[in-house]
């Protein structure tokens, strides 16, 4: 029996490649959870396609024990070079920045010593997309280790998750990773995270997540400084969940952490927000290694495990939802549920059309695994039969492709996202438009809106103005500028997602040469002035081709996409006009000669009857395609590519 005062619930967060899956392994091995000779690196990664990118996808939970026995820490290798003049430097960042929890300390608990403590760690996605998952995974958690690499410092997504986790209440313990490699700069790293968080020098630790340098000191600071969960053992149960993925084996197994009560196994439960219900058939720890399933007959109040719940749908058990007594359930449940919403839409469809069915079986399973994912099918002449898909953003869509790609063998096409918008219609009522076919007659249409995101990006100051400008082209609203230190900055804006899913992120690593980094949350939905334009070949509207865009836009896109078709469609025994329309009115257009002139032009001067031959030939030809109607002017596939990858 473990009591909530000797469990330590925690996270890592970081902005990626910072090394939190190596630290992760560190404390795994020092604990003696893993054996270091069984050691297989960054063991919490499980996808192989999270291996492969260095990204965590899916949340994957470790429990750890360790016995309390401080070490003192080395005296640290370089004195930082701090101000000492008494002035705490006020915390920088939008509002949960200094409503947030007081500063980390490095005040010692008494009484520890000698205590045997449950470490939870919990190993959050690091990336915008899962903004949502990592919010509620810290929820799960009192505290979090604020990983930076001391060869880079402070990034976005450092930023980012750090106010995710005073939003949460955490408590903070910064440290410097990488302090083996020549290029860490302890003192000017230390000076941004006290800058940061308005902490003491004093607070931060320094380690290294590839030799273990400072590693046990982390562990004692955790235990020192990560308060216990309160102690809620007499109250009707509630479990939050969050994490759920589908077993094949299990069924849905959902990543719990007990804030109310205590769950044993063969409770009937249900969960609040969806009202399915269950029997947990099984429960326990995750511990890493060949099963990570470690039963048990109980999860106790504060705990954080798995439960195995015999459903069968991962959309009855949800990221965010409360578990709770089928016959005594918890009055409310916990605070902050909500579905995740797709923002980003995209067509996935096969490039060979004989692969749909595969393709099928492929998005059923991915979603089995994945709520946050939305699909249906579409049709589209050129590209056949697929799937329209939502997701969160465009990590979420890169890893459905490679998914489908790997695990399927599939071949894809996949054309440009666009968000979600709003339509307000005229006699009342709204509507998500997802793709550009399902926007109503413009008649029909009283307003339509468009997703928002706050944007931040630190990036050294030289760069300050080249990432000004491209926000400025990107329709970006310019908020506030910070400074971490003398050399880097962070500016906040606020943007249309549309302008930030497609080709930003790239643009702006060219632009910084590699130096800033992003992060972004949805923020609101907002009025647009945005229409459709229409794209006719031969007179003849091509649907896949069509594209919401903004008024003001409209045309300048339209003119890249028929010159742009101009030099992909190939020429027809007559001439094709290419246009570009918005609500029926042309805004661009080109046209492609007819074949005849060539055609003839290489035959000067030679023989009449094979000239006069190849002029029935034309004549033929030019009938049959009146018969069958302009519309069948072929578009290859690789013309709707060059004008889908935008730019
Ligand atoms: P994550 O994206 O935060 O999980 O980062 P990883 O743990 O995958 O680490 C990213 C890269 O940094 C990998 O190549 C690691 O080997 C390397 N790395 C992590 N920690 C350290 C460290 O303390 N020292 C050095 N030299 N390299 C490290
Ligand atoms: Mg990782």
């Amino acid at each position: 029996m473990v009591t909530p005062d000797h469990i330590r619930n925690f996270c890592i967060i970081a902005h990626i490649d910072h090394g939190k899956s190596t630290l992760a392994d560190r404390l795994l091995e020092i604990t003696g959870t893993v054996d270091k000779r069984k050691m297989q690196d960054q063991i919490l990664d499980s996808m192989e396609l999270e291996r492969e990118k260095g990204i965590t996808i899916k949340l994957a939970p470790a429990r750890m024990k360790y016995t309390y026995h401080p070490k003192t820490p080395p005296p640290a290798a370089h004195t930082p070079r701090l101000p000492t003049d008494g002035q705490q430097a006020a915390p920088l960042g939008r509002g949960a920045m200094s409503a947030g929890s007081p500063p980390p300390s490095a005040s010692l608990r008494t009484g520890l010593e000698g205590g045997e403590f449950v470490l939870n760690l919990i190993d959050t996605p690091g990336h915008v997309d899962f903004t949502y998952e990592v919010s509620r995974s810290l929820a799960a958690v009192e505290g979090a280790v604020l990983l930076v690499d001391a060869t880079q410092g402070v990034q976005a997504q450092t930023i980012g998750n750090l106010y995710l986790a005073l939003a949460e209440d955490l408590k903070i313990i910064p440290v410097l990773n990488k302090i083996d490699l020549p290029a860490a700069d302890v003192p000017a790293r230390t000076e941004e995270l006290v800058k940061l968080l308005g902490c003491e020098v004093s607070d931060v630790l320094t380690v290294s997540g590839k030799t273990g340098q400072g590693v046990a000191e982390l562990l004692d600071a955790i235990v020192s400084r990560v308060p216990p969960p309160p102690d809620q053992s007499a109250r009707p149960v509630r479990a939050l969940i969050f994490d759920s993925a589908y077993d094949d084996y299990r069924g849905v197994v959902a990543s719990v952490r007990v804030i109310d009560g205590a769950i044993k196994k063969n409770d009937r439960v249900r969960l609040m927000a969806t009202g399915a219900e269950g029997e947990l058939l099984e429960l326990g720890a995750f511990v890493p290694g060949p099963s990570r399933f470690h039963p048990l007959s109980a999860l106790e109040n504060g705990q954080i495990g798995y439960v195995v719940t015999g459903l069968k749908d991962i959309q009855a058990c949800r990221v965010g939802d409360t578990l709770t007594l089928r016959d005594a359930p918890a009055a409310e449940p916990l605070a902050g549920y909500q579905q995740a919403k797709p923002m980003v839409y995209a067509g996935i469809f096969p490039k060979e059309g004989s692969d749909f069915t595969r393709l099928r079986e492929g998005m059923e399973r991915l979603k089995l695994n994945d709520a946050a994912l939305s699909y249906e099918p579409e049709h589209q002449p050129a590209l056949g039969y697929g799937f329209r898909c939502g997701m969160l953003g465009m990590l979420h869509l890169e890893i459905v492709k490679e998914r489908l790609r790997r695990e399927f063998g599939l071949d894809l096409v996949v054309t440009v996202p666009s968000v979600a918008y709003r339509v307000h219609l005229a006699g009342g009522g709204q509507l998500v438009v997802k793709s550009p076919l399902e926007l109503p007659d413009p008649s029909r249409i009283a307003s339509i809106e468009e997703p928002w995101v706050a944007v931040d990006i630190v990036t050294p100051v030289d760069y300050v103005g080249a990432v000004m400008q491209f926000l400025q082209e990107r329709r970006g609203t310019y908020k506030t500028t910070e400074y971490l230190s003398p050399q880097q900055a962070i500016l906040h804006y606020d943007a249309p997602l549309s302008m930030v899913i497609v080709d930003f992120y790239d643009r702006l690593k060219s632009l910084t040469s590699g130096y800033a980094s992003l992060n972004y949350e949805f923020k609101e939905y907002r009025t647009a002035d945005v229409v459709r334009l229409d794209i006719l070949v031969a007179e003849e509207a091509a649907d896949a081709l069509a594209q919401l865009v903004y008024r003001d836009q409209a045309e300048r896109i339209g003119r890249r996409i028929v010159s742009a078709l101009k030099e992909t469609i190939p020429q027809a025994w007559f001439v094709i006009k290419l246009q570009a329309a918005v609500g029926g009115k042309i805004v661009a257009a080109e046209r492609i000669a007819a074949l005849r002139k060539d055609v003839m032009a290489k035959m000067s001067g030679g023989d009449v009857t094979r000239k006069r031959k190849l002029l029935e030939k034309q004549k033929k030809g030019k009938a049959k395609m009146a018969e069958l109607g302009a519309g069948s002017v072929e578009i290859p596939t690789d013309a709707y590519l060059s004008v889908l990858r935008r730019d």
